[in-house]
């Protein structure tokens, strides 16, 4: 936390139902409109082949980083929110979605709660977290071999 009372804050984001591109650019917008947000960066696009449960469409996912003076809960909140207003439809575990949006980093803290694992505790097994986000912040991880992850959209 700055002296400010800002964190800084790493997310997520993937799609591999409908419009892809327009869910990633959905839910950026919606965080770049909020007010307790600023300096919002994005990291390029990537298309990934499904982890967990695979026989469903590949995934856009990218990253973005920014700062926020919302409380670790509050920012789960607005991204529960951003997904509901997607039209994300939660059938199967890992399943197919419109819209998933991550809380990876939200400063250094570490959080567990019923609702929040922060780190995401799966980030550094999955190489669709990791090559946007080394985009965006210096992180000292190997990309896991396995799954493809092929550049899509070059942002940065
Ligand atoms: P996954 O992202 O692993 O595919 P879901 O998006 O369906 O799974 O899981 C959503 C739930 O995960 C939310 O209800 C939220 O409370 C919980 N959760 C725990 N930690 C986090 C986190 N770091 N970021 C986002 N959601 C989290
Ligand atoms: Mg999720």
């Amino acid at each position: 936390m700055s002296a400010k009372g800002e964190a800084e804050v790493l997310l997520s984001i993937g799609s591999n139902m409908g419009d892809r591109q327009a869910n990633l650019a959905f839910a950026e917008e919606r965080l770049e409109s909020c007010p307790q947000i600023s300096d919002l960066k994005k990291a390029s696009i990537y298309e990934t082949e499904p982890v967990g449960y695979t026989d469903q469409a590949d995934f856009l996912n990218t990253c973005v980083s920014f700062k926020t003076t919302l409380s670790p809960d509050e920012l789960l909140d607005l991204t529960s929110g951003i997904e509901n207003d997607c039209k994300r439809v939660r059938t199967i575990r890992w399943g197919p979605r419109t819209l998933d949006i991550d809380i990876i980093f939200y400063g250094d803290e570490k959080i567990d709660t019923p609702r929040l694992t922060i780190p995401h505790p799966r980030w550094q097994e999955r190489a669709f977290v990791i090559v946007p986000a080394k985009e965006l912040k210096d992180l000292d991880v190997p990309v896991p071999e396995g799954s493809e992850v092929r550049l899509f959209r070059k942002r940065i």
